[in-house]
């Protein structure tokens, strides 16, 4: 029970309840979701087989706004895992200060193993099954885990011919150039950024010089990495799935990104022609990364990485979980005795849905802003919202993490009450 995803998003639904003295009406709604969706997906495969897969769309509350959330393609798809992932979604859009809820889908199945012909008949049999219970001012499904861009669009495109009409808003993360919006790919590095400059502010810190090792080297950790590096951070590491490397004296990550793109792994630091300077840089582990005597510890890769096996030797003094669920709960307990500052992932990574909400908006609204609107949107929200979440942790003296529950749990709870007679 204690790996149940869902499991463990009920107890801190409980937790903080308590902590926030929630109506237990509101409570009890929001300890199931409102709606869990299983369709079943039988498509033909190119060998003529047919096969069928499971599919699920749960929306966990709107009591804020229509539902939103990713469509993940995984083998380990399951329902109690979408169900904790659509409540982590109200949570994430109630501290982000967005109208909307939560919500999370998702198909069981290793796309790995599909053609794209059979990957876009497989998108295009789950959209028109879950076509009734979505809509723009209903469920605005996004990208998640597996799924990008392109099957947005196939999405949006069955979609639309069901409705007759070209309905961009029903999802977000769409491509540019079909309705996405400009900013979405930096989002939530950059929207990490935003929020780390907020809390070294609140802490009376200077970003000068402070050193970062981040795990991760995806859309992700790339746009932190670059982020930070023009704000006058040292980024000393970096890592992806097979490699990792460290230099004391910083490493600029276009430099680090154009060696990836030409090598496929993170193991260079600057290279001109063919010779590549490695004075001064070592090779470096994933799991020694997140062990590095660094200021700052970014994990930008994957769930679960600090668990109590490792929490006890983090040395960093913060960190700003830009993957989902990088710290167990274990390691949470053991970092917060260290005094060591976790900014929690979901306001640390909030930038995404943040900028999914703008392409919501222009889509509703038929308006298309420029980059730079769309980074200084983001930029004022994720400070305000970071200062929220400071104070609260100031007035109920809780770790940051619990103090973002609150924040979201009490907007959620303000909605609630507007809308008493709806619930
Ligand atoms: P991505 O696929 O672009 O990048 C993932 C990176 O992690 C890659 O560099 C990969 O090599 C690395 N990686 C994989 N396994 C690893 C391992 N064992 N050790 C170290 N590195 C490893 O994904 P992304 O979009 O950058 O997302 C990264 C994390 O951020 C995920 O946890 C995701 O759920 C979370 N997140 C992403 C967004 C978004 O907008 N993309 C929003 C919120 C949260």
């Amino acid at each position: 029970m204690k790996n149940n995803p869902w499991v463990r998003a009920q107890q801190q639904l409980f937790k903080i309840a308590k902590i926030a003295k929630l109506p237990p009406l509101l409570t009890a709604r929001l300890q199931e979701p409102d709606r869990t969706v299983l369709v079943s997906l039988p498509i033909k495969r190119d060998n003529g087989k047919i096969e069928v897969f499971s599919g699920y769309r749960i929306q966990h509350n709107n009591i804020l706004g229509p539902y939103k959330g990713g469509i993940r393609y995984h083998a380990k798809v399951s329902m109690d895992e979408v169900k904790a992932l659509a409540f982590w979604m109200s949570i994430k859009c109630a501290v982000a200060n967005l109208p909307l809820g939560g919500g999370k889908g998702g198909i069981t199945v290793d796309p790995k193993n599909l053609t794209e012909h059979e990957l876009k008949e497989l998108t295009k049999v789950f959209a028109r099954r879950i076509a009734p219970v979505i809509g723009p001012s209903v469920d605005v499904p996004a990208p998640d885990v597996n799924t990008n861009s392109l099957i947005m669009s196939w999405i949006v495109d069955e979609y639309s011919k069901i409705e007759g009409k070209k309905t961009l808003a029903v999802i977000t993360g769409k491509p540019v150039d079909k309705g996405g919006s400009l900013g979405r790919t930096e989002a939530t590095g950059f929207g990490g950024g935003y929020v780390l400059l907020e809390v070294l502010k609140h802490f009376k810190k200077s970003s000068k010089n402070l050193t970062v090792a981040i795990q991760g080297f995806g859309n992700v950790g790339y746009h932190a990495a670059l982020f930070l590096h023009n704000n006058g951070f040292k980024i000393v590491a970096l890592s992806d799935s097979k490699s990792g490397i460290y230099r004391q004296g910083g490493l600029d990550p276009d430099e680090v990104l154009k060696k990836k793109k030409e090598k496929g792994i993170v193991d260079h630091c600057y290279c001109k022609g063919s010779v590549c300077d490695m004075k001064h840089c070592k090779k470096i582990s994933n799991e020694q990364l997140l062990e590095l005597p660094v200021d700052i510890l970014i994990p930008a890769a994957l769930e679960n990485v600090i668990s109590g096996k490792n929490a006890n030797k983090v040395k960093a003094k913060y960190i700003l979980e830009l993957a989902n669920g990088p710290v167990t709960d274990d390691a949470d307990t053991i970092l917060n005795k260290k005094n060591i500052v976790v900014i929690p992932d979901i306001l640390a990574n909030a930038g995404g849905v943040v900028v999914s909400y703008y392409e919501w908006f222009q889509n509703m609204k038929n308006l298309r802003w420029s980059k730079e609107k769309v980074f200084d949107k983001l930029q004022n929200q994720m400070k305000t919202v970071t200062r929220d979440v400071l104070s609260a942790q100031k007035k109920y003296k809780v770790s940051l993490r619990d103090s973002a529950y609150i924040v979201a749990l009490k907007r959620i709870e303000a909605g609630f009450k507007l809308n008493d007679s709806l619930h």
